[in-house]
């Protein structure tokens, strides 16, 4: 059975009004400090790391308030602990308010809980979780967490997570997708 939704809505000026009771478990669940409290008034915005993440999400708030038309997009929110697989219904029904209702489909126990010796931050993908590796020779692919911390080596000591935010080709050309589609793709249910 699914969880309830957690559910949160934005002002025309992307100032947080509203979230639901499911909202502020998921935030005990997740954050490391901090109160759920401080969330609302604020916008999204101080909420969203890394350049490339805030202008995604820019660009999908624009969409959303253009087209007034359910956007439904999958993405990951992982836990030191889980991998959860979860979808976002984004509505704007009067082409202002946006309306965020999200749901955890799946989740997986990884095979041992995260934890590196690394104090270099590693670059995550905000939409997929996948974590960037470079090679010292070049090229760059996005790969599970798990993988990388094997491939990098990162398995030792206890650390906290650090992570550097941004977005996959994958998942950029996801949303784009997605986000030009919807329409088309809603009168097909
Ligand atoms: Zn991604």
């Amino acid at each position: 059975m699914l969880e309830p939704s957690v559910e949160y809505s934005l002002d025309e000026h992307d100032k947080i009004v509203r979230v639901n009771q499911a909202w502020h478990q998921f935030y005990a669940d997740n954050a490391t400090g901090g109160s759920s409290a401080s969330f609302l008034g604020q916008s999204i915005f101080n909420w969203i790391r890394g350049p490339e993440v805030r202008e995604l999400f820019s660009y999908l708030l624009k969409t959303v308030r253009r087209r007034r038309e359910t956007l439904i997009l999958p993405f990951r929110c992982d836990s030191a602990q889980k991998r959860r697989y979860m979808v976002m219904y984004i509505d704007c029904e009067d082409g202002k308010n946006v309306h965020f209702q999200t749901w955890t489909l799946k989740q997986e126990a990884f095979s041992k809980p995260l934890s590196w010796s690394s104090q270099e931050p590693l670059v995550m993908c905000a939409w997929c979780n996948r974590v960037l590796i470079s090679k010292p020779l070049g090229g760059e692919r996005w790969t599970e967490i798990e993988d990388a911390i094997i491939e990098l080596g990162l398995f030792q000591r206890e650390h906290n997570p650090r992570f550097a935010h941004s977005i996959c080709e994958d998942c950029k050309r996801m949303i784009q997708y997605e986000a030009a589609v919807a329409p088309r793709y809603l009168a097909q249910i």
